[in-house]
């Protein structure tokens, strides 16, 4: 690459303003390197702002166990760090469970995670009644993890880029990175849409776009996108604040409004549904009943991007954000559900509905750390439908990374190399 007099220079540039790479400009910012973030839409567009708000520690694989015991300490204290009301509140994670084999998982995955020094309980249904009063619900018992906790995600990221901006980040909104641009094997710089920025090191967190990202390296990262419907209600008389995982997933806000959602879930095909089935048969085959296939626009207009680099930063300027139609059918039986289970809610309706694409990988964990080629990329992508508890504590072992050059937890398992040096990819995650 040729340095022009408009060349712009970087310690870091990162590519997507989502909560991976907001944070980790952050934490990189406060070790005083001097970051840009270059975003084709807006900060926190996608997941990171359209995503349940559950910040959990429960039901997590055990490789991310660690990580996320650490993030729950960075949360308890991020609304005094960031100055800034994120609607944290400590009230729990709880999944019940209709019988014994679903009990007997669960005490195993309870007694794991006391291992790491995580404690979990089980509760019998008389405790969970006693905990929800009045409550339908079609259950045996629960597990519940007390210190786990929720946050509203139209806030975190959006305060922790106000944090990092105040430490001198510059994020760079309606502008795509095009392309990672290498010299002798490494990171040299991106070509954004606004012209280049030269740095040594750059920070892929384009959530889900990061494989299409990728490819341009000859790097191949297995990802789908998996839709997700997520509604919030009007607010009704304050039942829990305990995020819950029952049939329908609801956690209630302090307004006493509910965020809703279900499992089920829709994918539209791509070409990448094809390039990238082999690695996700199983979970496709474990997952069949819950996913709903589709043909439709996206399938379209995502088939040329795939194969050439103009056709590619078409669609990164086309879909600055990707914004998906909720399946209002999915909506509509998650709010009748809610009113079954809590016949309390029954007068509450829906204000607002949305949609994420999710990015998943075959074992739903994340793709945290260096590669081997080029040096200088580092990866923080791939969360598989969990990363917003996650975001802070991979700013900073991101940052650590980058800046001390070992992080504080072991991101071993999180390795990009494990998707091609025959790692047994079946998931862990109890949720
Ligand atoms: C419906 C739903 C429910 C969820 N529920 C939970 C939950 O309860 N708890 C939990 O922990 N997690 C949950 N998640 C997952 C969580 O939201 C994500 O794991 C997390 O937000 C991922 O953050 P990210 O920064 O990696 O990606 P994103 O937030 O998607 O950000 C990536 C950003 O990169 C930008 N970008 C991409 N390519 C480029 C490019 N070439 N140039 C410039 N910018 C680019 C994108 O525009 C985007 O803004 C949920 C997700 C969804 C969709």
């Amino acid at each position: 690459m040729q340095m022009t007099s408009t060349d712009r220079t970087a310690d870091v540039v990162i590519i997507g303003a989502g909560i991976a790479g907001t944070a980790a400009a952050y934490y990189l910012a406060k070790g005083g390197a001097k970051v840009i973030v270059c975003e084709k839409g807006v900060i926190a567009g996608e997941q990171s702002s359209r995503n349940w708000g559950f910040v959990r520690q429960q039901g997590r694989d055990p490789a991310e166990i660690p990580l996320m015991m650490e993030a729950n300490k960075i949360w308890r204290g991020l609304e005094r760090e960031l100055n800034a009301d994120l609607e944290w509140l400590a009230a729990g994670n709880m999944v019940t469970f209709a019988n014994d084999e679903e009990a007997a998982g669960w005490e195993d995955w309870r007694q794991l995670a006391q291992g790491y020094g995580l404690s979990a309980k089980i509760l019998s249904r008389s405790e969970l009644d006693a905990m929800i009063p009045g409550n339908a619900l079609a259950c045996q018992g629960a597990i519940l993890t007390e210190s786990d906790g929720q946050a509203e995600p139209t806030k975190v990221t959006a305060a922790l880029a106000r944090a990092a901006e105040g430490r001198g980040v510059e994020f760079q909104t309606n502008c795509a990175v095009f392309e990672v641009e290498t010299t002798a094997g490494a990171v040299s710089g991106v070509v954004t849409e606004h012209g280049v920025i030269r740095a040594p090191v750059v920070v892929c967190a384009a959530g889900a776009w990061s494989g299409r990202m990728l490819r341009g390296l000859g790097l191949k990262l297995p990802q789908m996108w998996i839709k997700g419907t997520v509604a919030r209600t009007t607010p009704g008389p304050i039942i829990s604040h305990t995020a819950t995982w029952t049939g329908v997933a609801f956690r209630q806000r302090r307004d006493g409004s509910f965020n809703i959602a279900q499992r089920s879930a829709d994918h539209d095909l791509t070409i990448d549904s094809i390039l990238n089935l082999p690695s996700f048969l199983g979970s496709f085959a474990s997952n069949r009943r819950a996913i709903k296939l589709h043909l439709n626009r996206l399938s379209l207009d995502l088939l040329r991007g795939s194969f050439s680099k103009a056709a590619l930063a078409k669609e990164l300027t086309t879909y600055r954000i990707l914004d998906p139609a909720p399946n209002m059918k999915v909506v509509n039986e998650t709010l009748q559900t809610l009113h079954r289970l809590l016949p309390e809610t029954k007068d509450v309706t829906i204000e607002r509905s949305w949609a994420g694409y999710i990015d998943m990988t075959p074992d739903m964990l994340p793709t945290i750390g260096a590669v081997d080629q080029p040096s200088g990329l580092v990866l923080a992508t791939g969360f598989s439908g969990h990363g917003f508890g996650m975001g802070p504590i991979v700013g900073r072992l991101v940052a650590e990374l980058i800046q001390k050059g070992e992080p504080s937890l072991d991101l071993s398992a999180f390795r990009f190399s494990r998707f091609h040096d025959g790692t047994n990819l079946t998931p862990h995650s109890v949720v």
